[in-house]
């Protein structure tokens, strides 16, 4: 027969599952000997058969009155006992902690008779009268159903009576009053009579944690921790202990280290003559643990003595409740305590180096997004302002500067040392300027993979996308915050890219030194310990990972930067801003040209202009590979807005004056181009194919900067990628292409020119056919936020302010797919891909460049898919590098920092 409930002296720290975090290190402790009051855990599959059947499980009850039985022989006193009454507190505990989202009921055991024994054996009739108050408010709200409202009115009520300020000067007589107004209360609520059966209280305790398992706030914690809703709850039924019997009497919450810093040394609060729940809830002042040592020296070294065991025991940083019952201390809880990114990683470093850990366990204690953290400047969270708008946290990191609404006064107050935030409703690859000049992109439109959002976290600039609470009214120059607010322009702002917020005024910033550190490449040194630590996480990571990390660059001081940040390499340089700017004028003179002649003029102009951009690239990753993607978007996005050119025209002409002929021109080229799912049409390999002369140009460029790099006796690895294919022939033709043109380049040059040909993998008909495109491609790099998009049918620049936050809420996945691979869809057709393109060409390259690719959770997805490389954005390679570390440990014998 299936057994639920387990003594504290049968369990230990590898049930947590079955017996909750709480449950399992009671038991754990109970085993170390540590003085832990006695009880027993009904098990999370009781929790789970009571709520999926609506009744108890057979047994269950018989199971429990034996524990008790136990109990009350190991105590000498019964439940309920008139004269001496053994006291139990119920309370939850599920596998990973919600603090505070469920139920705990304490002093079950007494009633109308009881009250007055236990008055006489703690020799403090007003302790016994205001626990027994505690437990009927207690079990009134939680087990009965009464509205808490009503208690505290009443309680309200009686210290008017009394004229007092607070609880603590009620007398014995006065809480014996209040217990009896309480029991009336319920009585009217319920049509119920206080059960005065301890039993009884404890069988409803039970059950109504079990049932707090499914009570509202549980539900929404779990969802934002991505806990799953089956797991149950544990019930942990202990005998009490109490820390309010006197001046000789306490209670404390203490961790072995510092967790905000990870610092050696004991930290924690202790509140003499007051139970567990008084310090928790801050009614009255703690003081500083150390004041413990003077109140209690005997205490204080036990606790010490204790806590050394437990972090040497767990080897790791512990937080402890507990409490000292006239002079004898009890351990009333332990769990591997939470800590902030900085403490995570000084401790890792601190406890391997006292042989408490090995470098890979210390490792696998920290985290990409926790380094992330600690890379970006924070707003001082001790400061804040009010909230202005909320977004998508789209690239995280804080920064302050006044509000501008179009690129040129980004450019032009930054050039006069201002620092700005760009507001736009979305940015086009227009705004580039501006957005490099401001030190926050906001915008009221688009998601995680918007414009804004890729450029934004591919600068490392803060970005807050999707906000749409904000009405941006870029004509008048500001924007309307829902509470009413007009930001006018110049308006001073704090965006905080890593939570989403934006807020008026100027919230105070911290530096941070890890960042200064990474930038300092090779010659950077670790001046404080929590840059050491991360030194030291970072260069474990590099031994033990097998994906390399290359970045995603575009310019050559990017390549610079990433290759400060340990890049191995570029896996996507975008070539699409090689067309912008001053180009853009060859570009609209290439798309108009009526003859061949015209087109490959405006194609010649921009050659040179391109080969200057390789040569930098190839020159700052020089002797690492560098994959130049041939152009990708469609040329409309090269070309004036529609809609500004139909006004410039229309209003010529309402003057009365000939419009531009070449706005005309243009006009009609971009009616021409006009698409309904640009995202769809005509852009990547199907560009190549369709515009004569574009591919032609932009692999002579290349092959001519990688015959200079070779003069000039450098190293250059240049690899051509071709994006949006979904068939091996769209790949042969270009590459046949490729290959005539280098051909050509060899030639002219004298120098022999050879450049491997890839292409991108994001449209699911590419995976699917994977086997013979790998028969052309010398290498695949997944474009993950096309194939996201393409796989789910979600356009990337809109879903995510449209719905996503509706879909996150109604669980019907836990996080956006742009951000966390898809595992089960998206990843199902890596998998393919991988599996048949490798098929055919055994030594193929593959690699991701997607956003993914800086993604912690996804690069652990790449490395068991075997991927030879992750490509993300500069500022997340090292986050890349410690997750790929992270990634090909054996992570189950990792520690749970949950
Ligand atoms: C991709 O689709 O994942 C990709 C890297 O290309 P882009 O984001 O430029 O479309
Ligand atoms: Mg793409």
């Amino acid at each position: 027969m299936a057994r639920y409930v387990y003594d504290f002296t049968e369990g230990g720290r590898d049930m947590a599952g079955l017996l909750g975090g709480k449950g399992s290190n009671l038991a754990e402790m109970t085993r170390l000997g540590l003085p832990v009051p006695p009880g027993f855990t009904l098990t999370t599959e009781a929790c789970r058969s009571v709520l999926d059947t609506g009744g108890e499980p057979p047994g269950l009850w018989e199971e429990v009155a034996g524990h008790l039985t136990d109990l009350e022989t190991g105590s000498g006193r019964l439940l309920g006992q008139p004269d001496n009454p053994l006291l139990l507190s119920v309370r939850s505990g599920a596998r990973f902690s919600m603090p505070g989202m469920m139920e705990t009921i304490l002093d079950i055991g007494l009633d109308d008779d009881s009250v007055h024994g236990l008055a006489k054996v703690s020799g403090n009739e007003r302790f016994a009268w205001d626990s027994y108050r505690r437990l009927v408010q207690m079990l009134g709200t939680t087990v009965m159903g009464v509205d808490p409202s009503l208690f505290e009115r009443a309680l309200t009520q009686l210290k008017e009576a009394r004229g007092v300020p607070d609880d603590v000067h009620l007398d014995a007589e006065d809480l014996a009053r209040l217990v009896e107004t309480y029991k009336n209360v319920i009585h009217q609520e319920t049509g119920e009579r206080f059960p005065q059966s301890p039993v009884e209280q404890l069988r409803r305790a039970v059950l109504a944690v079990f049932a707090s398992w499914n009570g509202e706030r549980a539900r929404l914690y779990r969802r934002r921790e991505h806990i799953a809703d089956d797991l149950g709850t544990a019930v942990n039924v202990q005998r009490m202990v109490f820390g309010n019997l006197g001046s000789d009497s306490g209670s404390g919450v203490a961790f072995t280290r510092d967790p905000a810093t990870g610092a050696r040394g004991l930290y924690g609060d202790y509140l003499p003559n007051a139970q567990g729940e008084d310090v928790v809830a801050g009614i009255r002042n703690t003081v500083p643990l150390t004041e413990l040592k003077r109140l209690d020296p005997g205490a204080y070294g036990r606790l010490r003595a204790h806590m050394e065991t437990l972090e040497r025991h767990y080897r790791d940083l512990c937080d402890i409740e507990f409490t000292i019952e006239r002079g004898t201390l009890w351990m009333l809880q332990t769990r591997v305590g939470k800590r902030t990114a900085e403490a995570a990683f000084v401790l890792s470093a601190d406890l391997a180096d006292e042989g408490l850990i090995t470098a890979d366990e210390g490792l696998a204690r920290v985290s990409g997004e926790g380094l992330a953290r600690l890379m970006f400047p924070r707003f001082d969270t001790a400061v804040t302002g009010d909230v202005l708008a909320r977004g998508v946290p789209a690239s995280p990191g804080a920064a302050v500067g006044a509000a501008v609404f179009d690129s040129a006064e980004a450019v032009r107050r930054a050039a006069d040392g201002e620092r700005v935030v760009l507001i736009r409703q979305e940015t086009t690859p227009d705004d580039l300027p501006g957005m490099i000049a401001a030190q926050a992109v906001l915008t009221s439109r688009g998601g995680k993979t918007s414009h804004a959002a890729v450029v934004a976290r591919g600068m490392g600039k803060v970005c807050v996308c999707g906000a749409d609470e904000l009405t941006v009214d870029t004509g008048a120059r500001r924007c309307t915050a829902p509470d009413g607010t007009i930001v006018e322009e110049g308006t001073v702002l704090s965006v905080d890219g890593t939570a989403g917020t934006v807020y008026a005024g100027a919230v105070p910033l911290v530096d941070s030194a890890v960042m200064r550190y990474l930038e300092a490449g090779a010659g950077g040194r670790a001046t404080t310990g929590v840059v050491d630590a991360v030194a030291r996480a970072l260069a474990r990571a590099d031994a033990v990972r097998r994906l390399e990390v290359r970045a995603n660059a575009d310019t050559p001081q990017d390549a610079v930067r990433a290759r400060r940040f340990g890049a191995q390499g570029i896996g996507l340089c975008r070539t699409e801003h090689m067309f912008l700017g001053e180009r853009r004028k060859l570009v609209e003179e290439m798309i108009l040209a009526g003859t061949d002649a015209g087109r490959e003029r405006a194609l010649a102009a921009l050659l040179p202009l391109q080969r200057e951009d390789f040569t930098g690239i190839l020159e700052a990753m020089d002797g690492l590979p560098v994959t130049i993607r041939l152009l990708d978007p469609p040329l409309h996005e090269f070309l004036p807005d529609r809609a500004d050119l139909a006004v410039r025209i229309a209003t010529a002409e309402a003057r009365g004056e000939e419009p531009d002929a070449h706005d005309a021109e243009l006009l009609a080229a971009v009616g021409r181009m006009h698409e309904e799912n640009p995202m769809l049409g005509l852009r990547g390999v199907r560009l190549g194919l369709v515009v004569p002369g574009l591919v032609a140009m932009q692999v002579r460029a290349l092959g001519e900067a990688v015959a200079q790099r070779l003069a000039a006796g450098g190293a250059p690895r240049a690899e051509i990628m071709v994006p949006l294919v979904g068939d091996v022939r769209e790949l042969r033709l270009v590459r046949e292409e490729v290959e005539r043109v280098l051909a050509e380049v060899s030639d002219t040059s004298g120098v022999p020119v050879t450049c491997p040909v890839g292409t991108m993998i994001e449209l699911p008909r590419a995976a699917l056919t994977a086997g013979r495109i790998a028969e052309d491609a010398e290498f695949f790099s997944f474009g993950t936020n096309d194939l996201t998009q393409t796989t789910w049918g979600f356009s990337r620049d809109d879903v995510e302010a449209e719905f996503f936050s509706a879909y996150l809420d109604r669980g019907v996945f836990p996080v956006s797919p742009f951000e966390t691979l898809d595992r089960d869809g998206v990843g199902r057709l890596v998998g393919i891909a991988v599996e048949e393109g490798r098929a055919t060409r055994p030594d193929l390259t593959i690699g991701v460049c997607g956003e993914h690719g800086g993604d912690p959770d996804s690069v652990h997805f790449f490395h068991s898919a075997g991927l030879d490389y992750v490509s993300c954005s500069p500022f997340r390679v090292p986050v890349a590098r410690l997750e790929a570390g992270r990634a090909a440990l054996d992570l189950a014998d990792a520690g749970d920092s949950r």
